[in-house]
């Protein structure tokens, strides 16, 4: 039997897996494929970032990583179906769709990028653009089987990105291996003068070191489920085998990475989401004789979600005068902190290594049971890379019931070239597993 094309993988993962949220008719040959997470902006695409209240809205511009790709050869094939603005761990709080696992569609893809992983992990050879704030490369990286990126704060334009914390949105990139990572990292990466956060970056390497120094966090180790933990330990022989030392370290600022996150992600979060009311982007509301504030309210308690009502109540609150220095100011003063410990590990260690995920991909009907503090602490390995802006990559370190592990390594600023080296290392010492496809 012959390989299925890749627009008949595309069409399965959109219909059997919900990875994407709209598709092209038709791929052009002679071109390589791409997607992007609905909440990077393209002409001929609605993009509403996984929200209600964005329902219609056609930008009429490409963002810049999405602009680079195409200038580059690409097509863009699709978006990608994410959780609501990127709040979630699971892709559950999407109004489009919640993609399934595709080792099992009854459990999740992880988040906020679900689709991007799905469609990472379904369609051998596809690069999906991915965005990442706390950890959504990584996680759906994790759960979905796949290498995923995220630079370093600043080094990819986030110009025409629907904004979640502007101090902390990435865009990176996912797919079934380092080699097609490292391929096309250097046409999104560099500076972009429609995004000042990206002008001051130091040159992109050509090719990076590999990192042969890494340093395992004992607190990491804590709070794993013992499946993973296993998987995670088994993976460490073969790093030795390459000829990488790992050594365990203690970093005690980790724990306070959570919490300061959700204070400060929550309150840039409440700002970026004023700007939908109902009068310029998206859903619309017709009926303009009444009084504003009902109007926007109209607007605002039906476009949004369950879970990005909550950030707006939660970060609305942490900026308020009064409570500002307590928590926005405490946050960003333990952000520096988390910074200073990892330049300490850096000293000595090349990168730091953690697994990726505490847990295997959970089933929809336990996520259903989960408390929202319950959600948030599924990303307590992932948050304090991005907390920082380190880049980072996750790569599959082994399998429990079929079900995929991932392991993450943190750099410093700047050497996503180092870690992809390492990634396209460990390829060749350890053998990725994909589900069998049969559209
Ligand atoms: N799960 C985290 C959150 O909900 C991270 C998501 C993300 O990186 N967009 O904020």
């Amino acid at each position: 039997m012959s390989a299925p094309s890749t627009y008949a993988l595309i069409q399965y993962a959109q219909r059997r897996h919900l990875a994407f949220t709209e598709t092209v008719d038709g791929l052009d040959e002679g071109r390589f494929h791409f997607s992007a997470k609905d909440n990077l902006c393209a002409l001929g695409f609605q993009a509403r970032a996984g929200s209600a209240v964005l329902e219609g809205y056609r930008p009429p511009f490409d963002a810049t990583p999405i602009h680079r790709l195409k200038a580059a050869g690409g097509q863009l094939v699709g978006k990608t179906t994410m959780d609501e603005f990127g709040f979630g761990s699971f892709s559950t709080n999407s109004a489009h769709g919640v993609p399934l696992n595709p080792f099992d569609p009854d459990r999740s893809c992880g988040g906020s990028s679900g689709g991007a992983g799905a469609a990472a992990c379904l369609i051998p050879g596809h690069i999906a653009l991915g965005v990442s704030t706390g950890g959504s490369i990584s996680g759906p990286a994790s759960f979905c089987g796949v290498v995923g990126l995220t630079p370093t704060y600043g080094r990819v334009s986030r110009y025409g990105l629907i904004d979640y914390g502007n101090s902390l949105d990435k865009v990176g990139l996912l797919s079934r291996s380092a080699a097609s990572i490292a391929q096309h990292f250097g046409t999104i990466a560099g500076p972009d003068p429609k995004d000042p956060t990206s002008c001051a970056q130091p040159p992109l390497a050509g090719k990076g070191r590999m990192p042969s120094s890494l340093a395992l966090p004992r607190e990491a180790m804590e709070n794993l489920d013992p499946a993973v933990r296993k998987a995670f330990q088994g993976a460490l022989p073969v790093l030795r085998g390459m000829g990488v030392a790992v050594e365990e370290v203690s970093m005690p600022s980790l724990r306070f990475a959570l919490p300061a996150y959700y204070v400060l992600a929550t309150s840039e979060a409440s700002t970026n989401l004023a700007r939908y009311c109902g009068m310029r982007f998206g859903r619309r509301e017709e009926e303009f004789n009444q009084h504003f504030n009902d109007f926007f309210t109209g607007v605002r308690s039906e476009g949004f979600g369950d879970e990005a009502k909550r950030r707006i109540l939660l970060g609305t609150f942490c900026r308020m005068v009064g409570f500002r220095s307590r928590y926005y100011l405490k946050s960003l003063a333990v952000r520096q902190m988390l910074i200073g410990e990892y330049r300490r590990v850096f000293q000595e260690h090349d990168a730091v290594l953690t697994p990726t995920m505490p847990f295997l991909p959970p089933r929809f009907e336990d996520i259903r049971r989960m408390t929202p503090l319950e959600m948030y602490l599924a990303d307590f390995l992932t948050i304090p890379p991005n907390l920082v802006g380190m880049p980072h990559v996750s790569v599959p370190c082994g399998y429990v019931d079929g079900l995929p592990v991932g392991m993450q390594v943190v750099a410093d600023h700047w050497k996503e070239m180092d870690l992809l080296e390492l990634a396209k290392g460990w390829e060749g010492a350890f053998l990725y597993t994909f589900p069998e496809v049969r559209p």
